[in-house]
């Protein structure tokens, strides 16, 4: 006979938004007041503004994968896998566990954290060609996948082969794509000390985007210098562009050009994870429609922050809801655990509201951008700040000294061009990384709740 009564509180998704919310019912709750579950298909919260630098293999991948076991004082039971569908009216969530077993999580309060993926366009090619940068194993493919390409460049003896291994097309203007073409262009100009066999001259990196501006929210200037600074170390920056068409030897740009590469990594945004679809509730361009207390209006129990939320932005206010930042997100995680607490005690449920304390863009060495509280950085103060923001941000001392040094490593010995080789022989492409066929629609789930419960 199951003897518990304690409320049960599921979270899904260990990231920035998750993690938080755990932690914090963990330190207000006490154990016999409610059980707090997490379905995660990691063991680790991925730190993710850091990943173009493990592409770059600044960072070792493991510095950036925070553990969520390091303290004897958690509590939370962890399942590892992914929801697969939530059923809204029975409370229960679906969830594929690692094994590819099926398992129904009943809850009384759900707190929705499963992030984004890639957006992607209709464009012929595009999921069969390109890299995201938005899993760690993406970034540790894509640092062996730039890597071979030097290795193969530097071995062949047919000038187009060379031409074609040695472009590379980063499409996505925002912090993402604009600081994984910073990084890797980096490694592949030093690679030129390694490989003395390559001509410099036929490396190149576009970097291309549909809007008319780099980073747009760094503001006029500071998006200007951020542009100076890719075109002085001749990263070819297309705006208004984006691609027609992609194969596996060449990719077309709307503009009509044709570059012969073999690397296209697409950052052109995110979307919410297809979990949120699986609802079949309101949804605000893809993200889960909720009220500034991160509710679900009419939702019994459900809560949703992060990327996979549409929050009203109320300290920006006209209608805007917070952007998909790790800012947002880990502060609506704290946020959330006090309005589920609130919830479960009877309390008032408190509205989120947060003023955006700037942005930092680090662009390898000792260029970057930062403008934090407003303050327009360059150079040196503003790679600083970027590092020091991010090194404290990160959640535990292990990881902390991990990144501090890789970072001391690098600034003293270089950068190295170690390929592993793990997936050599297997192209991996958006969808193997990201497993976004792996959800149920709502009639699915539905109709999966139903079977599960004639049998039981
Ligand atoms: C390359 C890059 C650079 C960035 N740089 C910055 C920056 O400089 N500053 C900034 O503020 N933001 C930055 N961001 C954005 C920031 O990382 C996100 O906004 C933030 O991670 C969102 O937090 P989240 O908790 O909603 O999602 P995430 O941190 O992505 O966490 C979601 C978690 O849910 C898990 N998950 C996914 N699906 C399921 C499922 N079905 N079931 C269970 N678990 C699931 C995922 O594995 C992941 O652990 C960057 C993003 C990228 C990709």
């Amino acid at each position: 006979m199951n003897t518990v009564t304690r409320p049960r509180i599921l979270v899904v998704g260990a990231g920035f938004a998750g993690v938080e919310c755990v932690r914090r019912l963990e330190r207000k709750l006490s154990p016999d007041e409610a059980d707090v579950t997490l379905v995660t298909p990691f063991a680790y919260q991925l730190y993710l503004p850091l990943l173009p630098q493990v592409a770059s293999g600044v960072l070792t991948p493991q510095s950036i994968a925070v553990s969520l076991r390091r303290s004897k004082k958690y509590r939370t039971r962890i399942i590892p896998g992914g929801a697969i569908g939530v059923d809204l009216k029975s409370k229960v969530c679906v969830i594929r566990t690692i094994t590819d077993q099926i398992v129904d999580e009943p809850y009384d309060y759900i707190v929705l954290a499963p992030g984004s993926i890639t957006r992607t366009f209709d464009i012929p090619g595009l999921t069969d060609h390109a890299f995201g940068m938005k899993t760690l194993a993406e970034a540790a493919y894509v640092r062996d996948h730039v890597i071979a390409q030097l290795d193969l460049a530097d071995a062949s003896q047919d000038p187009d082969e060379r031409a074609s291994r040695l472009q590379f097309v980063v499409v996505g203007g925002g912090y993402a794509g604009t600081e994984t073409a910073a990084c890797l262009q980096r490694l592949t100009h030093a690679a030129v000390k390694r490989y003395p066999r390559l001509d410099p001259g036929l490396i190149k990196w576009h970097l291309i985007d549909i809007a008319p501006k780099l980073m747009p929210e760094l503001g006029e200037k500071l998006g200007s210098s951020a542009q100076e600074i890719l075109r002085r170390r001749g990263i070819e920056i297309s705006l208004g562009v984006s691609i027609a068409k992609a194969g596996p030897e060449e990719v077309t740009f709307t503009d009509g050009r044709v570059i012969p590469t073999r690397t296209l990594i697409w950052t052109a945004g995110v979307v919410a994870s297809p979990l949120i679809a699986t609802l079949g509730a309101e949804t605000v361009k893809g993200r889960l429609a909720v009220a500034p207390e991160m509710n679900l209006p009419g939702g019994d129990g459900v809560f949703a922050l992060g990327d996979s939320a549409a929050v009203p932005d109320l300290a920006k206010g006209d209608g805007a809801m917070c952007p998909p930042t790790a800012q947002h997100a880990q502060r609506q995680g704290r946020h959330v655990a006090d309005n589920v607490i609130a919830s479960l005690r009877g309390g008032p449920l408190k509205p989120y509201v947060h003023k955006d304390l700037g942005l930092v863009v680090d662009l390898g060495g000792t260029d970057a951008v930062s403008k934090p509280l407003g303050i327009e950085l360059r150079g040196l103060p503003a790679q600083a700040v970027a590092r020091g923001y991010h090194w404290s941000a990160l959640r535990t001392n292990v990881a902390k000294t991990r990144v501090m040094t890789n970072w001391l490593l690098n600034a003293v010995a270089g950068d190295d061009f170690v390929r592993t080789g793990f997936q050599t022989r297997r192209a991996a492409r958006l969808k193997d990384f990201e497993y976004t066929d792996a959800y149920l629609t709502p009639e699915q789930v539905q109709a999966h709740i139903e079977g599960a419960g004639r049998q039981g």
